[in-house]
């Protein structure tokens, strides 16, 4: 089989310009080698891919996901990010490996549909991370194609564990439920993970693995630093939920006496491995340190306001050096893995926080952000989120005869303002069409929609017990995290926040 193929006559967008030219693009193996004006000569061996009436845009890059969350779509609706993390145990509640896989599938193949060729995911398995779970994972998104860092997703400290006071505030019977709940030792996740990293069988190009505890005040500080440690030894990437809601900048300076990102500083834990997650509540020094220490941010703004977060000041990282990409968050709580609605939602959240137009996110701005900018925060920053020779060939083919694009306007603003991934033709990943003309070349998708269908009844059969437990605690969760919520803190995220508290 030929290794050289002509996508030919498509027309490429350049953001910057907001022009998008015909053009032919060679590539040879699993790269980009030639883009040229259309006519390019090629030899009887090329395989020729007929682009024409398409529009290529690099592939979208999800800085941000859960892949166990896939099973969980809509579930729940006005969840702050602390109910869902009370909800979570229920959620996520006896996931077999083949559950697993299933999600990542699941996950992975949204992405695909929905223009997106790689993601960062931060896999949860409780009560802690496995050599054969992240295996799962890792096969799931091999089985579709996508490229991915798989992260296992950790704590030694449960959620009730990890907000200073909840569960004294909790009425005894539940308190003591709360207490019963264990993870286990940060030794025995450390020691999995030291296996995953000298042993890991899968290709870095195409998945590649990194280390996530999950948010500081759900990590003793002795893991916290054997994380970064290990990610240091193995040259892999660190991703943590930071200053995620308001409860927990207010239960940091409870715990630390000072900010979340002030105590990983102190831990020594910034770094250009590093990638914080949300940061919705960080102070101008909380953005200087992240910057200095050249970290990444993975914005996932639909998240933010499905869960209530606010609005992170992206426009201040952004000034201040810091490299930021999106993401989307898991599809329990953001509930779809679609970039271009993260794209959009990101370009407008941007403007309520100002009446300043020149402080708005531009579409060019968000589309950096979702291409080069989560790139860097995968760790890819030499080989995707362009569509230049040297890149690798991560492709979306979007129809202009789609009405998105009729008529077409300006295609930088249209990819923003009125993409909703119904555009999405084929994908191509790394040379090879996964999508072909909205159908998977890698995958039986028929198969996957009944697993999935038959997956979440037995699931959910299974949880009802914690489930039970989980809606019984709400209440009480909700009234303390409300009580943390109205306590001062010195900057602000949410729109009427002050006459709130
Ligand atoms: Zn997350």
């Amino acid at each position: 089989m030929t290794n050289t193929r002509l996508i030919r006559g498509g027309r490429i967008l350049d953001a910057r310009t907001h022009r998008a030219e015909a053009r032919d693009m060679l590539i040879i193996g699993e790269r980009i080698a030639d883009i040229a004006p259309p006519g390019l000569t090629v030899n009887d061996e090329t395989e020729i891919i007929n682009a024409d009436g398409m529009l290529l845009i690099p592939g979208l890059v999800n800085a941000h996901t859960h892949g166990h969350g896939s099973l969980a779509k809509g579930m729940g609706d006005r969840w702050t990010l602390e109910l869902l993390l009370n909800a979570n145990p229920w959620l996520n509640d006896g996931q077999t490996l083949e559950d697993k896989h299933l999600a990542a599938k699941l996950n992975a193949a949204e992405m695909v549909l929905k223009g997106a060729t790689a993601a960062y995911d931060l896999f949860f398995e409780f009560p802690q991370v496995t050599r054969e779970g992240i295996d799962a994972i890792a096969r799931g998104y091999q089985s579709v194609g996508l490229r991915a860092v798989v992260a296992p997703m950790m704590a030694d400290r449960t959620f009730y564990q990890a907000i200073p006071g909840l569960i004294d505030a909790l009425p005894t019977q539940q308190a003591d439920r709360a207490r019963s709940f264990k993870l286990n030792e940060y030794q025995s996740s450390i020691e999995v993970c030291r296996d995953l990293l000298t042993n890991w069988p899968y290709d870095r190009s195409q998945v590649r693995p990194a280390l996530a505890p999950t948010v500081p005040l759900h990590c003793s500080d002795p893991f916290i630093t054997a994380c970064g440690d290990l990610a240091e030894e193995f040259d892999v990437g660190l991703h943590m939920h930071l200053a995620e809601s308001k409860i927990q900048a207010v239960s940091a300076m409870q715990r630390y006496g000072k900010t979340l990102t002030a105590h990983l500083a102190d831990l020594n834990f910034l770094g250009p491995r590093f990638t914080a997650a949300h940061f919705v509540w960080p102070d101008a020094d909380d953005i200087s340190r992240m910057a200095d220490a050249g970290c990444s941010v993975a914005h996932n703004p639909g998240s933010n306001l499905r869960l209530g977060s606010g609005i992170a000041p992206i426009r201040a990282m952004r000034e201040r050096g810091l490299c930021v990409g999106i993401g989307t968050d898991g599809s329990s709580c953001s509930d779809n893995q679609n970039m271009f609605e993260a794209m959009r939602i990101g370009a407008f959240a941007s403007r309520v926080v100002s009446p300043d137009p020149e402080t708005w996110i531009s579409t060019e701005d968000v589309i950096d952000m979702a291409t080069r900018g989560s790139a860097a925060v995968l760790g890819f920053e030499n080989d995707i989120g362009q569509l230049a020779p040297g890149y690798l060939a991560d492709v979306v083919f979007l129809d202009l005869t789609n009405i998105n694009y009729v008529p077409l306007n300006d295609p930088t603003h249209q990819l923003v303002l009125n993409e909703d991934s119904s555009a999405v033709h084929s994908v191509m990943i790394g040379g090879k069409m996964v999508l072909r003309d909205r159908k998977f070349t890698t995958f039986d998708y028929a198969s996957l929609i009944r697993e999935a269908q038959d997956a979440v009844e037995r699931l959910r059969h299974g949880a009802h017990e914690m489930r039970q437990f989980s809606e019984a605690m709400e209440s009480a969760v909700g009234r303390f995290c409300i009580g943390l919520a109205r306590a001062p803190y010195h900057v602000h995220r949410l729109y009427n926040e002050q006459s709130f508290i």
